[in-house]
């Protein structure tokens, strides 16, 4: 067969040379050990998880070893792309603060080694697989829909391997004269590969992840590009990683199956194979048995669940950390306050069984990060989720930014902070009372130890004394004092020893307070929120109070 004849048929406007394209991809400069990493997704308009999952990884791998993390658009497959999902892309990455550092950008490029987007390197493609026919290890295939159908009704009666391999492979020695006959008659085809492979054959294969795999080689002809020039993944992306310089590739194990046919192309283009980390399922418990993450089934698999419900980002990302690598969370013990990025992060610590994820741990790794973080930056991210998902509220929590972020600040700070937001979206409800328009008071909680008359003339009575120049502790002695002129101990311990003596202790007084000034009974430091509320509002809420007892 003149391969180069054939070659030339097949592709006849393309003139550039491999060396030449290669000339346009010099090797990276960068420090030894660097890892480029890519996070290529199709633009299908679902972000998922397992997206993030892996360019977590990914990010981490780059960044950590002063390497290059960039951003490819898989978009061979037209019929699973959707208007405005480059858009999605890139706002879902944005929204979890993930950098990179090259790569697509909603209208071009940002780097070097582009175009970033599967679609726009039809022309790379081709030149390679040119030269592929040109090596004799690609050839055009004519089957028809119907040729394929009634191959794997065959194969399935005669209990063989499904695909176009072997003696299936009806086109592999196709005579010349006949490809030029088909092609001159107008008929379809797609260029496969010639697979020099058996399946007698074991390859053995180190995955940082699942580590020394042992698979069966690959004899499959599988398709270079469709009848419509368009590669598959299988060609496009290893074209792709070894041009941009891709040191590793982070991906789902569902490619497992089909690393033989890459390792393969790899090695016939004679490029060197990039490392690979194929990273396992992530699965969640349902009903006692553990089962895959379902797009149909499980809100929480799509990533626009998390900025919609408020779930901060840090969080997610611990979260998915603490996934990620086994030894995460202890480190995180001994460092609370160090940056997630000073964790060594390593492939060797990741789960090669599936990753449970739950949304119960979840909700405590929230609280955790929020109560780490500054009032301001509580601030900021309730108030960016606020102006898009509940843009009433947002538009309180930032009429007096100074008021909103000290009451933010009670309880933070210090060993222990209050851990009492978990979610943006309920930061509403934590501190409805410091404005008058969602103050919508409960009063039920009074406690019992206290008559209604004794809680009405507590709150008379404190309406004036409350003074909002009292240093903390004079504020708590007034308090006392009131508790100690209606039969209340002044001291918990006091009542602690003497029950009888009195009629409760000095918190059933501070109880009575909160519950008319906050509305409920679980509410931060009251003398702080008195603080903020101010003498007009505070009387005002003791009198109501009162008056509705
Ligand atoms: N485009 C593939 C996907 O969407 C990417 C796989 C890879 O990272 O190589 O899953």
């Amino acid at each position: 067969m003149d391969t180069i004849r054939l070659a030339q048929l097949l592709f006849p406007d393309v003139t550039e040379t491999p060396e030449q394209v290669e000339a346009r991809y010099p090797a990276r400069q960068l420090p030894e050990g660097a890892k480029v990493t890519r996070m290529a997704p199709s633009p299908t308009g679902f972000m998922h998880l397992g997206n993030l999952f892996g360019a977590v990884v990914d990010e981490r791998l780059a960044h950590q070893s002063g390497g290059i993390f960039y951003l490819r658009i898989e978009d061979t497959d037209k019929k699973r792309e959707v208007e405005g999902g480059v858009q999605l892309i890139l706002d879902t990455f944005r929204k979890f603060g993930l950098p990179f550092d090259e790569g697509a950008t909603i209208d071009g490029d940002n780097g070097d080694y582009g175009p970033y987007r599967q679609s726009k390197r039809a022309a790379i493609y081709h030149i390679f697989v040119k030269q592929l026919v040109e090596r004799g290890y690609a050839y055009p295939c004519f089957c028809t829909e119907e040729e394929l159908a009634e191959m794997r009704a065959e194969q399935e009666k005669n209990k063989e391997n499904f695909g176009y391999y072997g003696k299936y492979a009806k086109y592999r020695d196709c005579p010349l004269e006949e490809i030029e006959r088909r092609i001159a008659a107008g008929e379809s085809y797609v260029i496969r590969f010639r697979s020099m492979g058996s399946i007698e054959n074991k390859i053995k294969h180190t995955d940082l992840v699942k580590g020394t795999l042992e698979l069966t080689e690959n004899d499959q002809d599988i398709v270079l590009l469709k009848s419509d020039g368009i590669p598959t993944y299988h060609f496009a992306h290893i074209v792709d990683d070894h041009l941009m310089g891709t040191t590793h590739v982070v991906r789902g194990e569902e490619w497992l199956a089909t690393l033989p046919v890459h390792l393969q192309l790899f090695d016939v283009m004679g490029w060197k194979r990039p490392k690979y980390v194929h990273t396992a399922q992530l699965m969640k418990m349902d009903g006692g048995s553990k089962r895959k993450l379902s797009k149909r089934k499980d809100p929480e698999l799509a990533l626009s669940y998390y900025y919609e419900m408020g779930i901060p980002v840090p969080a997610v990302i611990e979260y998915i950390m603490t996934l990620l690598n086994s030894n995460f969370e202890e480190w995180r013990r001994a460092n609370p306050d160090q940056s997630i990025n000073d964790f060594p992060f390593s492939p060797k610590k990741m789960s090669v069984s599936g990753s449970l994820f739950d949304m119960e741990k979840l909700s405590d790794v929230c609280k955790q990060v929020i109560s780490r973080m500054s009032a301001e930056e509580v601030y900021g991210y309730v108030s960016d989720w606020a102006a898009q998902y509940d843009p009433e509220f947002a538009a309180l929590f930032t009429r007096d930014p100074e008021m909103t972020k000290k009451f933010l600040a009670i309880g933070r700070g210090g060993k222990k902070p209050r851990k009492d937001i978990e979610i943006w979206s309920t930061v509403k409800q934590y501190m409805d009372f410091m404005f008058d328009e969602l103050f919508q008071p409960d009063y039920s909680g009074m406690p019992e130890r206290v008559s209604t008359e004794d809680a009405k003339a507590i709150l008379n009575e404190y309406a004036d004394i409350f003074d909002p120049a009292d240093e903390m502790t004079v504020w708590f002695d007034k308090v006392k004092q009131l508790a100690a002129e209606h039969g209340f101990a002044p001291e918990t311990k006091l009542y602690k020893k003497n029950p009888e003596d009195y009629k409760g202790p000095v918190g059933d007084i501070s109880m009575v307070l909160r519950v008319a000034v906050c509305g409920r009974t679980n509410a931060p430091d009251l003398y702080s929120v008195m603080q903020l509320l101010g003498t007009e509002k505070i009387r005002e809420r003791l009198a109501r109070c009162a008056q509705a007892l």
